[in-house]
């Protein structure tokens, strides 16, 4: 009887101890960013819609407001934000090395993404496509065998088109600006990214055109460091309100994105 009642208690304390430090490690990442009162969001500087700069070198864009949403909801105030400028390949390292909070910089979930980090759900879903010039003959991805392709540096197309085609020429650019000034140069036969990125690009220039096909489906989301799911639970819950409220498809129609 005693040994029962001994045993029964060992596992009443096991429990409430798990619970107890789950909570406390549950509330460790939200309470810091709360405790700092300041939400730092590592972001796009020239991927227009998503992540750009304006005349005076605010941060604007479509990742821009999701990210001054979240804190509105996290901090109360959409200004306790600080945004720090990421690029392609350098995100993954500003988020692990805590530099960063989280990131917003159109960035796709992935499997191999998903061994480094947690993501949220996701707020808009991309494809890739091919931008060439308006006069080129090029009409698919299998055409580019054996020509040159540009891609930038740490981004889901590097992999993928390394895989699909392999002898392309790969000219590999640092930020989507230089990748596609280089397109325009005629430095290669064709830029592949994501469409929205590249319809941002190909918005006000008439000598490039978008091909019709899309080769992926590109979930955008919120990236975060591995295990922080206090955060991941509260950011999920601020963007499936957002989603179910119809404020992300507002926030699409703001910014032209389909
Ligand atoms: N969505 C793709 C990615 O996460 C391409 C866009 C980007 O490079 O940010 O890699």
């Amino acid at each position: 009887m005693i040994k029962r009642l001994f045993g029964a208690l060992l596992l009443i304390s096991l429990f409430f101890c798990g619970c107890v430090k789950k909570e406390q490690a549950v509330q460790d990442e939200l309470t810091a960013i709360k405790n700092k009162d300041l939400l730092i969001v590592g972001v796009k500087t020239d991927i227009p819609p998503f992540g750009y700069l304006d005349k005076n070198g605010q941060n604007i864009g479509f990742d821009i407001d999701l990210a001054k949403f979240i804190a509105k909801r996290l901090l109360g105030d959409e200004n306790k934000i600080s945004f720090v400028s990421v690029n392609s390949s350098n995100r993954i390292m500003k988020l692990t090395s805590k530099e960063v909070d989280i990131v917003i910089a159109t960035m796709s979930i992935t499997p191999s993404r998903q061994v480094i980090m947690d993501f949220s759900i996701p707020y808009h879903t991309a494809g890739q496509a091919i931008m060439v010039k308006k006069d080129s003959k090029i009409s698919s991805l299998m055409e580019l065998e054996n020509k040159k392709a540009i891609i930038v540096f740490g981004s889901t197309v590097e992999k993928s088109l390394r895989s699909n085609v392999p002898n392309i020429t790969i000219i590999g650019y640092k930020t989507y600006t230089e990748a596609f000034q280089a397109l325009k140069e005629n430095k290669a036969d064709a830029l592949i990214a994501d469409d929205t990125i590249l319809l941002g690009f190909a918005l006000n220039d008439s000598s490039v055109k978008i091909l019709p096909k899309r080769y992926s489906k590109e979930p955008y989301a919120v990236a975060f460091r591995k295990g922080e799911s206090s955060l991941i639970e509260e950011v999920n819950m601020i963007l499936q309100e957002a989603i179910n409220r119809g404020e992300i498809r507002q926030l699409k129609e703001k910014w032209g994105i389909n």
